[in-house]
């Protein structure tokens, strides 16, 4: 954390600033990216023309904010940025995890919910936040005023800023035919939500580049080592023809969908009556292309580069309209990502560790564990020592070791924070088998080396490292001065900080505390 000039990062009450109450939003917008990594804003910057080009120009922009907790997954990134909590504190510690319950062993995924079914897809559970404790930012403006308008819609990353108390939350599933919920959010889709479903099911089957081609040289990188993924580059096209689900589906794989999202969201707000009144509404936007298209191409690609461009354009839409529909100055924006990405180690030509190395380590562990020992704790001993000299792990943690490891041990302290003993996850190490006897289920929590992935997408995230924890954090709109800073926020801070910019107050007892405050000295 760093003071600089009259911006005060740090403790703060903003709700009894004068300055700000005069300047209290009537519409906050939290925009969400999946997987978008803290120097890409500014690589590809160039090309942008629109919405992004405006919030980086006259925003609060802090180019590398930080997931700042060890797993660096979807569902902990997103429930963070929605609650102000670390994972250890709301509960969403990995997409999926092990626990034991009452003897047996069960993976439990982080927000589907067997008691309730999605629309438009047979057999297929709902989705809540149940396993969430705590409150998202969404219930916050519902407990500050119960005539708050809260609307969420994107990814299914969009459950835990929806919060408990949402008017609306829609997520994207190429397989129900686009934007859908469960029965627990509503029995049907809206009109607003068929329009936009139609929007989509009548773009083409095809991607190509929508940019100035000369700005195809911001998605240039060295490659040492022959590529994983030979299927990059333009035009990329859905190759059974017909429109049936699974053409929904490959439009979801691409920006197209999230375009029409951004680009139309203005409709949203109206439809939904947000923004209308002094009483404050939230909307979220979370967008889940660039997660799907960061995975299959890297985060330097000019598939990448392709989707900023297109969101760049779809959001200055959507600010254009915010301008007309709220007014400029009485909206705010905030922009962040729940994790970034480690580059293809084949750019460098580093390890890439395969899936058949990983299930002989299994295999090895499985034997240990077979052998009688004298008891738990040195069966553990024994399965973390086969761990520790394996060449690509980096790291081996138990809560023992948690607890004990000093200030200094960095990532030991970032795992603290994504840590729930019985919660642990098995990332890295997947497996394709039942693994009765995965390290995961002996407690121990494991990290490969710094740069290596293994190989189930082209680039992946989820480690504790500097690529996959530093994303961008920006504030734009009402009220919020523009500077450019290169470190000094976190994601656990960005709902504290809306809240307190919309003068909603927080629970007691958060991780993030509020940025962006005007010290009166
Ligand atoms: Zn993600």
């Amino acid at each position: 954390m760093k003071k600089r000039g009259a911006i005060f990062l740090g403790l703060a009450l903003m709700v009894s600033s004068p300055a700000v109450a005069s300047e209290r939003p009537r519409l906050v917008v939290q925009i969400t990216f999946d997987q978008l990594r803290g120097d890409l804003l500014e690589r590809y910057r160039p090309a942008f023309k629109g919405g992004l080009r405006r919030i980086l120009d006259r925003g609060w922009w802090v180019r590398h904010g930080e997931a700042a907790h060890g797993l660096t997954v979807s569902w902990p990134g997103h429930a963070t940025l929605a609650t102000g909590l670390y994972p250890s504190h709301h509960g969403l510690t990995a997409n999926e995890w092990w626990m034991e319950v009452r003897g047996r062993w069960r993976e439990v995924d982080a927000a589907d919910d067997a008691r309730f079914r999605e629309l438009g897809r047979e057999g297929r559970s709902g989705k809540s936040v149940a396993n969430m404790k705590g409150t998202s930012i969404g219930d916050w403006f519902k407990s500050a005023d119960a005539r708050s308008k809260v609307v969420a819609i994107g990814s299914d990353a969009a459950v835990p800023y929806a919060g408990h108390r949402t008017d609306s939350l829609f997520w994207y599933d190429g397989e129900a035919g686009g934007f859908t919920t469960s029965t627990n959010y509503a029995a049907t889709l809206p009109s607003w939500v068929d329009r936009l479903n139609s929007s989509i099911s009548s773009l083409p089957l095809s991607w190509t580049f929508s940019g100035d081609p000369r700005w195809l040289k911001l998605a240039a990188h060295e490659q040492r080592c022959p590529p994983f993924n030979s299927n990059a580059g333009f035009p990329h096209r859905y190759s059974r023809g017909e429109r049936d689900r699974s053409a929904h589906s490959w439009i979801g794989s691409t920006p197209l969908a999230d375009e029409v999202l951004l680009r139309r969201a203005g409709e949203i707000v109206r439809a939904n009556g947000l923004g209308q009144d002094s009483i404050p509404d939230y909307l979220n936007l979370s967008i889940g292309s660039t997660d799907s298209v960061g995975h299959e191409y890297g985060p330097v690609s000019a598939e990448q580069l392709d989707t900023l461009v297109r969101l760049d354009s779809a959001l200055g839409t959507f600010l254009d309209d915010l301008d007309r529909t709220v007014g400029k100055g009485r909206y705010l924006i905030a922009v962040s990502a729940d994790h970034g990405v480690t580059d293809p180690p084949e750019q460098k030509c580093i390890h890439r560790v395969s899936t058949a190395e990983i299930e002989a380590l299994l295999d090895r562990v499985e034997v240990i564990a077979r052998v009688p020992h004298a008891s738990r704790r040195a069966l553990v001993a024994a399965i973390g020592r086969e761990l520790e000299r394996v060449p690509f792990i980096g790291g081996v943690y138990s809560a023992d070791s948690l607890s004990h490891a000093g200030r200094s041990d960095w990532k030991a302290q970032l795992i603290k924070r994504s840590f729930r003993p019985g919660h642990i996850p098995n990332f890295p190490l997947w497996s394709n088998k039942d693994r009765p006897f995965h390290p995961a289920r002996f407690g121990l929590w494991v990290t490969f080396k710094e740069g290596m992935i293994f190989d189930a997408a082209t680039a992946v995230h989820g480690s504790p490292y500097a690529s996959d924890r530093l994303v961008p954090v920006i504030f734009y709109g009402a009220g919020v001065p523009r500077r450019t800073l290169a470190s000094g926020a976190r994601t656990v801070d960005v709902a504290p900080t809306l809240a307190a910019l919309a003068g909603i107050r927080t629970p007691p007892r958060l991780d993030g505390r509020p940025l962006l405050v005007e010290t009166k000295r």
